[in-house]
């Protein structure tokens, strides 16, 4: 009788485990029509933020980026890309025709002590870049620097701007306010460097730079890496909030931010109620939160870490399920279906990185199917934050409407939409679900004239060759 109370007790807990699950899958959902509802929140947000400061938590921040670089550019550029676990230090060296003839990229990552005051960070920063100067060029030749720094910035000019807030969970004390171009600048003059910043960016905007360099139909970049984000090209009469403002091709960069976007129709769970509370920026960054990659392990863990409470399938091994932020992206990556039979790869995670030693194939089956609902709610939003940008432009198949024949319709035209970052770079899963979500919203007719392409280090080299683009020594040949 005891065996047999037991047993039931047993399945009792399964099924609430499995309640579990099915109660998260529903509240993840993301079938079209909600997909449709976020973009069009978007594109109503997108308008909103470029009506006004304040218009909107999306902050459509101007960029003065009023030209990119098209292949004309020609010389020796630098470029510090500052704004995830690592910094980069670039350069390149870009010939005649729309040839990157040379690149050297430096990749370190920013000591945790630095992460103290705004000075000791710029410094640290500075005298990275004045090493590697003198490493591959040997003195400091006045070159063209381009800065990206991968956070909100409200910009007074191309080479200019203060940081608005942090997010990604940096959070380096004294600098929220400062311009950070100056900081860097004043940090590179202390260390002795000639050299100042050229052009401030965004990484989307040096991801679309180099995208664009590359081809001319490319109109918007995205990031999805630990953090996201999108920027595309205005027109400058459709950015409200600064009218009068000129610039010689008629339009402007704008750093949506969407990483800030929210609307009702998002699909928010108990969970990332809980994951927002957990972050220094709460309220804040919410679309992000649910899409990039400093994020989407820990939603995992606390949707694992409540099933280890109310139904022990994790056998009572289960403690490390209590540590925010525990289970990495990465990790959420590798625990998939596609493994082994037996998903042996799980177990091993599970074992090694959790400290679950029990976890039967059907938990471990659980555990795959939890990672996969975050990944792919995370890769359709992302998706309809991308026809959102597609949409406000005219790009989305809704403006080539029937003529008054009723028998033609306009040529859709190609867009090219530069994408970046580790998360959709390293996780082919991810760009799968991002594409089959395209192609359920936009239709497979338009979808096909969307071509979303991968950038290699697009941040750094855009912000180099926008450095040569925004440079007055342009002319001499950049040097
Ligand atoms: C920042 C953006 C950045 C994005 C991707 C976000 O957290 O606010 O400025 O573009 O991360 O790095
Ligand atoms: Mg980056």
């Amino acid at each position: 009788a005891v065996l047999v109370a037991r047993r039931a007790a047993a399945r009792a807990r399964w099924r609430r485990a499995v309640a579990l699950l099915r109660e998260f899958e529903e509240g993840c959902a993301t079938p079209p029509a909600r997909l449709r509802q976020v973009v069009d929140a978007m594109v109503v947000e997108m308008h909103a933020g470029l009506a006004s400061d304040g218009g909107s938590k999306l902050k459509m921040l101007l960029t003065f980026v009023d030209a990119l670089p098209n292949g004309d550019e020609e010389g020796v550029y630098y470029a510090i890309d500052l704004g995830g676990t690592s910094f980069r230090v670039l350069r390149v060296e870009v010939g005649a025709g729309s040839e990157i003839v040379n690149q050297k990229v430096e990749i370190q990552a920013i000591p945790e002590e630095l992460m103290g005051t705004s000075e000791d960070l710029f410094n640290f920063v500075a005298s990275t870049l004045k090493n590697f100067i003198e490493r591959e060029d040997g003195k400091d030749e006045q070159k063209a620097l381009g800065f990206t720094f991968s956070f909100p910035v409200r910009q007074n000019s191309v080479s200019s701007g203060s940081l608005i807030r942090w997010t990604k969970g940096f959070s380096v004390g004294d600098t929220v306010g400062k311009d950070v171009a100056r900081c860097l600048d004043e940090a590179l003059a202390r260390c002795g460097l000639n050299i100042r910043v050229t052009a401030l960016v965004n990484d989307t905007v040096g991801t679309l730079a180099l995208g664009h360099y590359y081809d001319e139909d490319t109109v918007a970049a995205v990031i999805i890496g630990a953090g996201t984000n999108a920027c595309y090209v205005e027109r400058t009469d459709a950015i409200i909030k600064c009218q009068g403002l000129l610039t010689n091709s008629g339009g402007m960069v704008v750093n949506m931010e969407w990483g800030n976007f929210w609307s009702s129709h998002l699909p928010r769970t108990p969970y990332d109620i809980s994951l927002d509370d957990e972050t220094q920026n709460r309220n804040d960054q919410g679309f992000e939160k649910m899409i990039s990659g400093m994020y989407l392990g820990e939603i995992a863990r606390l949707v694992l870490h409540r099933m280890a409470q109310e139904s022990d399938v994790f056998g009572d091994d289960a403690d490390s399920l209590s540590t925010p932020f525990i289970l990495s992206t990465p990790f959420l990556a590798a625990m998939r279906e596609d493994d082994s039979p037996d998903l042996s790869e799980v177990r091993r995670i599970l074992q090694e990185h959790l400290k679950i030693q029990s976890a039967p194939l059907k938990t471990r089956r659980l555990v795959v199917k939890i990672c996969d609902i975050v990944t792919h709610r995370a890769a359709r939003l992302a998706a309809a934050g991308i026809v959102g940008i597609l949409k406000k432009l005219g790009r989305d198949g809704s403006a080539g409407v029937a003529s008054s024949s009723g028998r033609t319709r306009d040529q859709p035209k190609r867009t090219v939409v530069a994408i970046e970052g580790s998360l959709y770079q390293a996780y082919p899963v991810f760009k799968e679900y991002l594409d089959e979500a395209l192609v359920e919203i936009l239709g497979e007719e338009v979808a096909r004239t969307v071509t979303l392409r991968v950038t290699e280090d697009g941040s750094g080299t855009g912000a180099a060759l926008l450095a040569a683009v925004h440079s007055s020594n342009r002319q001499q040949g950049g040097g």
